[in-house]
């Protein structure tokens, strides 16, 4: 449900195994809106509190949700509050909006379970799934606002309001995901009266009783009090698993001499300073993630990476204990559900269908960018000065190397690039932008009294632009939140706040906050990484503004969850294309446009090591994967860390470092549960579309139009495979011998194109 979460999985990723991390560059993670197939408790990677919010009953619902305002029509007070939920000005609002759609949900509700079987013909198909698609969207109105003003409200006391909205709306979803009777209305409006949904609406019948499924609602009571168990073990060892990761009694610290952290900014190494002191000549560096991730990076002394490295890549202990039992609970629970293992569960209800599809493609991927991965080994060595000694890349030198190697080859000033990227400039950019590619128009409004969170905070309007009919008309509206502050989410994230979909003749308009930590003040010019960053969340506003379905439930992104990453991936190309540069880049002083060769030399940074980050991806993706397949009567003590170190051995060109194990610091592996492989999923499609519909001319209005009706405006009302097949042509995908993978061709070529 709406777990907004995680988007930046740089930032998440910095931290959580270190080095081997830092140069990956996809961005995002999630968005508020759990798309399908998101199971886990992803929450809790974020934030605490949701750790305990969420269970995969949740799933039926807190994927559905996604947000609204309509169930204002049933509120007092019509009168909009903040995030322009009507009825919510006050933080004690959020207690009274919570019971109204609660109430609200309960009319509803009884309404389906009293028309169950005898109820009918008496309510047609078609209104049981209306009346389930609005007992969503009526409490994602309240949920979606409260998870977003937990994030990112500066006063607490709105945060504590909205805490308290969200568990106890959590709470009473998981009774609806679990509630038989719901779930037999649903089965007789699919099964006796099913020819009479529209496609989308069978479509809806689909998917929700699938995630009622998944959750075991139709077993018997041997079989669901079995399940309710191995679930409950999974949410709480899920839990675990990310405690010990921001626990500093878990992952422990190292004393280490402030004369061997030469290179490592002041700023972190105060930090990094408590506990040790100037006086011993010590420093206490704690080894989570952030600080490990910065010392591996700047540290110039070899030693002291390398003994932080070990140190860190040998725990946190406990997780050992933690990540079996996660893998047996797992496991347990896709057998009583009929599936081999947790990795068939997880695939199934997605584009890839079985695990073998996905792990086909990361084999073949990691395969293909093996010559050219040498050569970026190679390359750092060289760059760095150390040709000729000993020429393998530790797992303690890569980071290091690599932010050293490209600062070299690329002869790129960060901060002169910065110069060309003043906020103001880069807003308007990409309004320009959405503008020749979509037709749409963005124009910065003024908030309505009480709507607004933070002073910085703007809103944008979506409308029509003057291409066919209906211009200027209202599409939806995108807020941005885009720097830092305290106690504020500190990733990046695309967060639903109300959901598009049909309410009678008219539209229930979207709206969405983009929320980022770019820089500081309203001078701020943002860094190319942060455009980058900034095109990948427009993408997904984008997904979600430009929905057009009929029903919140399969709106924008909440489609596949190895489908949800398309859109964003695909607008990250706009960073590091020239014409897109010309419209988003002007020198904050002279306003002049950014150099050719400026513009060439970013150009010829983006792939640099585009082939170990790739080989590193797909060891994580081919991981979370294969231990999730394993048989847990065969695992023993170390048994996942032998998995963990034969995947890296075989698919990547970074030694195996003997005594790490890296897995107990990826948290993906908890709340993506075999599903990372999503990110090269992503990839591989982004490449296609744009080679096929952008490359040559990213502004060319009919490459736009293209994806907007053959993918965004879909969302999930159409299968997956379908949406990729209309637009890339059948060879798209590639089903031999079972499930769907994109085809690698186009990614495989981006990344060579600089050799
Ligand atoms: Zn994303």
């Amino acid at each position: 449900m709406c777990r907004a979460l995680l988007c930046d999985l740089r930032a998440f990723f910095a931290g959580t195994s270190g080095n081997q991390l830092t140069s990956y560059r996809a961005k995002c993670v999630a968005l508020v809106s759990a798309p399908r197939g998101m199971a886990g408790p992803l929450r809790a990677v974020a934030r605490c509190v949701a750790g305990n919010l969420v269970s995969r009953q949740v799933n039926v619902w807190s994927r559905a949700n996604l947000g609204t305002a309509a169930a204002a029509s049933h509120l007092d007070d019509d009168r909009k509050g903040l995030f322009a939920l009507p009825g919510l000005h006050e933080p004690s609002d959020f207690a009274r909006l919570a019971r109204r759609a609660v109430a609200r949900s309960d009319d509803l509700m009884r309404r389906l379970v009293s028309s169950g079987p005898s109820g009918f013909p008496h309510r047609s198909a078609t209104a049981v799934i209306d009346d389930l698609d609005e007992i969503s969207d009526t409490l994602c109105a309240v949920v979606d606002v409260a998870e977003l003003c937990r994030n990112v409200h500066p006063d607490l006391r709105w945060v504590r309001a909205a805490e308290n909205a969200y568990v106890e709306l959590q709470g009473y979803v998981q009774g609806l995901n679990s509630n038989r009777g719901l779930y037999l209305a649903l089965v007789n409006a699919q099964e006796r009266h099913g020819a009479e949904l529209s496609p989308e609406a069978a479509r809806v019948a689909l998917t929700l009783r699938q995630d009622f499924e998944r959750g075991g609602i139709h077993l018997g009571g041997d079989e669901h009090a079995r399940l309710e168990k191995t679930a409950g073990d999974v949410i709480k060892l899920g839990m675990a698993f990310q405690q010990n990761l921001s626990d500093p009694k878990a992952f422990g610290h190292m004393d280490v001499s402030w004369l061997r952290l030469g290179g490592v900014p002041a700023g972190l190494l105060s930090s990094t300073a408590e506990g040790g002191s100037r006086d011993t000549g010590f420093a206490r560096v704690p080894l989570d993630q952030r600080t490990v991730s910065a010392v591996l990076r700047y540290a110039d002394e070899p030693d002291t990476r390398r003994s932080v490295y070990l140190a860190a890549h040998s725990g946190p202990e406990a997780n050992r204990a933690v990540l079996d039992g996660l893998l047996r609970a797992r496991h347990e629970s896709a057998k009583i559900l009929g599936f081999e293992s947790h990795a068939h569960f997880a695939t199934s209800p997605l584009l890839a269908e079985h695990p073998d599809a996905p792990r086909a493609l990361l084999e073949r991927m990691a395969s293909e960018c093996r010559d050219r991965a040498g050569e970026e080994i190679e390359a750092m060595l060289r760059l760095a000065g150390r040709d000729g000694m000993d020429g393998t890349v530790r797992g303690w030198d890569r980071s290091y190397l690599i932010g050293k190697a490209r600062a070299k080859a690329c002869e790129l000033d960060a901060a002169a690039v910065a110069s060309y990227f003043p906020l103001e400039r880069v807003i308007s950019g990409v309004g320009a932008l959405v503008d020749r590619v979509f037709g749409v128009k963005l124009t910065e409004v003024a908030m309505e009294p009480g709507e607004n969170w933070h002073a910085k905070v703007r809103k944008l309007r979506v409308t029509s632009g003057d291409r066919g009919a209906g211009e200027g008309q209202e599409i939806g509206t995108i807020y941005l939140d885009l720097e830092p502050r305290p106690r504020k989410f500190p990733h990046a994230a695309h967060f639903v706040i109300r959901c598009s979909r049909g309410v009678g003749p008219d539209k229930q308009r979207p709206a969405v906050a983009l929320v980022c930590n770019f820089g500081a003040g309203s001078a701020a010019t943002l860094s190319h990484s942060e455009v980058e960053t900034f095109l990948h969340e427009f993408g997904h506003a984008m997904h979600s503004v430009l929905s057009d379905t009929q029903y919140q439930h399969l709106s924008g992104t909440r489609c596949a969850m190895d489908m949800v990453e398309v859109p964003s991936h695909l607008f990250e190309y706009f960073a590091w294309d020239p014409a897109v540069l010309g419209l988003l880049a002007r020198h904050r002083v002279t306003g002049d446009p950014m150099p050719r060769e400026m513009i060439a030399r970013l150009r010829a940074s983006k792939e640099l090591f585009g082939a170990t980050d790739l080989q590193q991806q797909c060891v994580f993706a081919l991981t979370d994967l294969e231990v999730h397949a394993l048989d847990p009567a065969t695992l023993t003590e170390g048994s996942v860390s032998d998995v963990a170190a034969r995947v890296q051995a075989a698919h990547s060109l970074m030694p195996v470092e003997p005594g790490t194990s890296w897995e107990l610091r990826f948290g993906h592996l908890v709340g993506y549960a075999s599903t990372y492989y999503s990110y090269p999923y992503a990839k591989c499609v982004a490449a296609d579309l744009w080679g096929k519909f952008f490359r040559e001319d990213p502004l060319a209005p009919g490459a736009g139009e293209a994806l907007r009706e053959g993918m965004l405006r879909h969302g999930g009302a159409r299968e997956p495979g379908a949406i990729l097949r209309d637009m890339l042509g059948d060879g798209a995908l590639m089903t031999d011998p079972v499930g769907a993978a994109p085809d690698p061709t186009s990614m495989l070529a981006d990344l060579n194109r600089g050799r």
